[in-house]
């Protein structure tokens, strides 16, 4: 393309909406009014899929006047480094403390992914001084598995912080593209199902007081979106950024729920964070993506908007589902493995038998069937953890 322009002038003749994305040169982010010359190579990082439109920023810190390195639609803001990298930090102690999320002491098992959002959460939560290890699960997707494994593994390193690597094939004999192929549910599916299942098992099995996972708010707006479309009071009722442990199930927590995906990648690009930007491969039949798509366009018109409808429904409308909630029976170990289930096999072993061509059955093994028998049964479901709002 012919330089001598704004990144914001580069940016509408592609028809990309400056909000999706970050532009980077020479390892140092650009902000909108910034002239890109001729020779120079930048990189247009995406952080959200779709949108278009643009609005004019502010150049300097909203904090302390300096030069601005991201500017922020919906708070009308722009930052500098430091003053965006304490922003980051205050919303997600905010959050934290808004909803009794964590304790100075807590055992935290992060679940990491590899991607800019849970890598941002183990970073954020290490720099406030918390004892969070990694989790990192192998989902066996080709090279964006290994990739996003090393990535884990390479942040570990560096931070000198402990790493949990549980691989899905080696442990249970699947993988997640054969999920897809075998069995009645979408990949994703079985995918999001293994995860929610592992992450509370091993976070159980190893002692850890909660477990963190790196949704943030583009996530929760398109998650309540789906859910409100289709009146999925049940599911709307559990959309809370902190459940409390009950028998059986861990805490979980959602710390980013305050921050937009953008932000997420600005403070894992701004902090030298090495995360996978490319997309799971199998993603195209992921909902959520046509969700974030609907808001990311609302958003182009009226920024602030996803705020407002995410946080807005925790401060006025959350507490209206909560019968929901309350009303549920009470969950069973399943016959299987002894997690909580309101069936009589949880769905992930019933997801695992279909994959591998299974028949599920009580245990036939008299030692196993003890040691189950044994296992605490659970007393009921995720609740509300307190709130301090
Ligand atoms: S896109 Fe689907 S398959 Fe890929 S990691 Fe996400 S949930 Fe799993
Ligand atoms: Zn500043
Ligand atoms: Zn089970």
């Amino acid at each position: 393309m012919t330089g001598g322009r704004t990144v914001k002038d580069l940016l509408a003749e592609l028809a990309i909406d400056p909000e999706t994305v970050l532009v980077i040169k020479d390892r140092t982010l650009l902000t909108r009014q910034e002239r890109v010359e001729d020779d120079a190579s930048i990189e247009i990082r995406p952080v959200i899929s779709g949108g278009a439109g643009a609005r004019r920023p502010r150049m300097t810190c909203r904090r302390c006047r300096r030069p601005a390195v991201i500017e922020l639609r919906r708070h009308n803001a722009a930052f500098c480094q430091p003053c965006f990298t304490k922003h980051f930090r205050d919303q997600v102690t905010r959050a934290i403390k808004d909803f009794d999320m964590l304790e100075p002491d807590d055992r935290v098992l992060v679940a990491v992914s590899g991607g800019k959002d849970s890598l941002a959460l183990w970073d954020v939560l290490l720099d406030l001084g918390y004892h969070a290890t990694g989790m990192y699960l192998g989902l066996g997707i080709g090279e964006y598995s290994d990739r996003s494994g090393e990535v884990a593994r390479r942040f570990a390193e560096e931070r000198s912080a402990d790493l949990l690597h549980i691989d899905l094939r080696n442990e249970y004999g699947f993988d997640i593209p054969s999920a897809g192929t075998k069995g009645s549910r979408s990949t994703c599916s079985v995918c999001g199902l293994s995860k929610r299942y592992l992450f509370n098992r091993v976070a159980l099995d190893h002692g850890f007081d909660v477990v963190a996972t790196g949704h943030n708010l583009d996530d929760e707006a398109a998650t309540l979106l789906g859910n409100t479309l289709r009146w999925q009071t049940e599911y709307i009722a559990r959309q809370f950024p902190a459940l409390t442990a009950k028998e059986g199930l861990v805490k979980k927590v959602k710390p980013l729920h305050r921050l937009s995906e953008r932000e997420t990648a600005a403070y894992a690009f701004l902090q030298g964070i090495d995360y996978v930007v490319e997309e799971c491969p199998l993603v195209a039949g992921n909902t959520q993506l046509r969700y974030k798509d609907t808001l990311n366009h609302l958003e182009a018109g009226s920024p602030g908007i996803k705020a407002a409808f995410y946080l807005g429904f925790l401060d006025s409308a959350a507490d209206r589902f909560r019968d929901e909630v309350a009303g549920e029976g009470d969950l069973v170990a399943c016959s299987r493995c002894g997690q909580p289930t309101t069936g009589r096999f949880c769905a992930f072993c019933r997801a695992r038998a279909q994959v591998l061509g299974e028949r599920l059955a009580w245990p036939a093994d008299s030692q196993l069937s003890r040691e189950l028998a044994e296992e605490v049964l659970p007393v009921g479901v995720y609740g509300e953890a307190g709130r301090n709002r």
